[in-house]
């Protein structure tokens, strides 16, 4: 009979490491899902947040923590909860914080999916919910009811760059006590820090220009006040939003070159947006930077210079002249997303608003010679190449 004592102990996990005297420069990874307590007592002070210790990675990872902390310090908030993607973080606002009855406001020209969300979703749950121009504050005043509780805005809209009256949205916020949500994602903590302007929620798309590589999907939410705050995460703990360690590294590993990367692909945005303007074909550019956008002013003012990483703009000759310009561009890649390191080109009326009656999408201007750019941090002479001869191919048909 053995003791036990000879057989190889593989299953033992707790291996005595000798940490050695140096440290890491870099942050580790922490995979571990289960975090291991001295005793019931010690567990139960942990529970009740006498003692910081982890328990169980749904509940929290140190990696999602760090990345939490990183986001809050560039949005000036506090608590942030790290979500597996940006819709999570939508979803964790508005159905981790609103109730059976409540009625929220929505900009109509949110993401596809937040809208779908509010228009889809919420109803089945009896949360009612009211589109409006985020441009016009008398719309979202007159779209207010006694039981809304909240207003989800994103500064600029999406594909079409307009800037949304967040002066006064937040105003009117202040004056009724509804909560401001606020999807930063296109204008980033860079260009516009939602709790200076009187934000009670900050939304981002980590996926983004945050993490900005495309190779993560990411979330991040966060309130000015504490309850708010704990209210989401409970929501957000039940549902399982839960982000990968493995995730949270790439996107805190983005992050340190975020300010860099947005700053040179704001220029190279500029840039283009002008070189755009003059190619053949190109019927419009959009660019909040430019002087022929329709709230320069108000961008200028908001965004403090910081007019983004977008450029939308219009070529003649429908689908056909779309199919030459995306097929002349061999360095930028046609791809229905936004926020990585290189420039993509992206085409909404067969993506994100492919669903989208064709009328509904002729009002606010996306036709089949509509195209979404976001630019990144390549030579921009690389992307005036590739765009010339883009707008050319199209112009020639
Ligand atoms: C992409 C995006 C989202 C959703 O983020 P995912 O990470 O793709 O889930 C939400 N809001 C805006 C403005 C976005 O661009």
């Amino acid at each position: 009979m053995s003791d036990g004592s000879n057989l190889p102990k593989t299953l033992v996990r707790r291996m005595p490491l000798e940490p050695g005297v140096s440290r890491p420069v870099v942050t580790p990874i922490q995979p571990s899902v289960v975090y291991s307590s001295e005793s019931p007592d010690q567990l139960e002070a942990q529970y009740e947040g006498k003692d910081h210790g982890y328990t169980y990675s749904r509940e929290g990872h140190p990696n999602a923590d760090l990345l939490a902390a990183k986001i809050d310090m560039m949005e000036g908030g506090k608590g942030g909860i790290i979500t597996a993607s940006g819709m999570a973080a939508v979803g964790t606002a508005l159905m981790g914080l609103l109730s059976q009855g409540d009625h929220v406001i929505g900009g109509d020209q949110l993401y596809g999916r937040s809208l779908r969300m509010m228009t889809q979703d919420l109803p089945r749950f009896g949360i009612a919910s009211t589109l409006v121009d985020t441009m016009d504050p008398e719309a979202v005043k007159a779209a207010i009811r006694p039981e809304t509780k909240m207003i989800l805005v994103e500064v600029m809209s999406n594909p079409t760059l307009r800037i949304a009256d967040m002066e006064a949205i937040a105003r009117i916020c202040a004056e009724t006590g509804i909560l401001l949500a606020v999807d930063n994602t296109f204008t980033t903590p860079q260009g516009y820090r939602p709790y200076d302007h009187g934000a009670d929620i900050v939304i981002h798309s980590v996926t983004k220009l945050l993490a900005g590589h495309a190779d993560v999907t990411l979330g991040y939410v966060s309130a000015k006040d504490p309850e708010i705050s704990e209210k989401m995460r409970v929501f957000w703990i039940t549902m399982g939003a839960t982000p990968s360690p493995n995730d949270c590294w790439l996107a805190e590993r983005g992050i340190y070159t975020f300010d860099l990367r947005y700053q040179k692909s704001q220029e190279n945005a500029a840039q283009l947006a002008d070189f755009l303007a003059d190619q053949p074909g190109v019927k419009r550019v959009i660019y909040p930077g430019r002087k022929d956008h329709p709230e320069h002013q108000r961008a200028a003012k908001l965004l403090n210079g910081e007019f983004g990483n977008m450029v939308s703009f219009e070529v003649e000759g429908g689908r056909a002249a779309a199919n030459a310009l995306v097929r002349a561009m061999p360095e930028v890649a046609f791809a229905p997303t936004l926020g990585d390191v290189g420039t993509t080109v992206s085409h909404p009326a067969t993506s994100s608003h492919r669903l989208i009656a064709e009328a509904d999408r002729q009002a606010v201007g996306i036709t089949e010679g509509f195209f979404r750019v976001s630019v990144g941090i390549e030579d921009i002479e690389i992307l005036k190449a590739d765009f010339g001869a883009g707008c050319a191919a199209a112009a020639a048909l």
